[in-house]
Order: structure tokens, then sequence, then C-alpha cells
């Protein structure tokens, strides 16, 4: 007898997101994408898996998965914030590091739904505090790191 026969999703594989379907998630993607690029290169770029369900009553689960096929949880609403929500997930429990952080409070930053439910990371630290849009993290960087950025993504351009 295999232990096998009760688990319902041993089965299921993720597969990847059809994201020409789907530009808004194609959009978000890229937005996490670009903060890993600034400010976490290794785990990136990320790509979005899906893990359908069987059950009409279990929604779909979506992944974040590193370069390599790694991944860890998963979010049920890839929309909004959600793909950041899954990118932290997988780099939380992959490669075990606080990400994205508040450099002014030296703490991690939450995904969350800002103004006209764009994705923000927001600090919780003190009264709390936006700390940019999903995507914009580049622009959070000292002056120094923000121009070696610029020059690396140049060079990267040719
Ligand atoms: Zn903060």
């Amino acid at each position: 007898m295999s232990h096998f026969s009760h688990g319902r999703d041993f089965a299921v594989e993720p597969h990847p997101v059809d994201l020409t379907a789907r530009p808004d998630l194609a959009a978000a993607l890229d937005a996490v994408n670009r903060d890993l690029a600034a400010t976490l290169p290794e785990a990136g770029p990320m790509r979005l898996m899906c893990t359908p369900s069987d059950d009409e009553d279990i929604p779909d689960q979506f992944h974040a998965a590193l370069p390599d096929g790694r991944r860890h949880g998963g979010v049920t609403d890839p929309a909004a914030f959600g793909i950041a929500e899954a990118a932290q997930e997988t780099v939380q429990a992959v490669l075990w590091q606080v990400w994205p952080v508040c450099l002014e409070h030296r703490t991690g930053v939450h995904a969350d739904a800002g103004a006209n439910d764009r994705a923000v990371w927001w600090c919780r630290a003190g009264e709390g505090h936006q700390l940019c849009e999903v995507g914009e993290l580049a622009q959070t960087l000292p002056g120094r790191q923000r121009r070696a950025l610029r020059r690396k993504e140049r060079e990267r351009e040719g």
C-alpha cells in the first residue's frame, strides 16, 4: 500500500503560467523581478507557476519560483500584490533571506495593497509607512548603490 493513495495533490505538478493571456500578471511579475534585480539579484528573475486544483472548492495555487525552479508556499490570488507575497515566501524559505528591507528601520517589509489597489511594500515599523510601490525598490537605495545599479543596467543593455 502506498501512502500516496490518500494524497490528492501529489500528482499535480505546477506548470508555468501563460503570461501572454494575463498581461496584468506579467506586469506584476516584471515589477517583482525589477525589485529582485535591484536588491537580491541572485533570486531572480523569478517565474510564476501554478498548481491547478482538481477540486472546485479549492482554488489553484500560484508560486514564485527561483531561476533553478525552487519555490515555497504560494498564494491563491496572484493579482495585485499576490506575486510579491509569493516571491517573499520563496526568498524567505528557500534562501533564508529577509527581503525586501526598509533601510531606515532595518526591518523586513510586507507586500500589501496601496492606493488604487496598487501593490506596495509596506513597513510596519513605528506607525507604519509605505516604502514604495512594488517595482520601485531601486528608488529607495542610497544614491551610491542606485548609481552602481544604473551602471550595471547600462552595461547589460550594451
Ligand atoms: Zn520603515
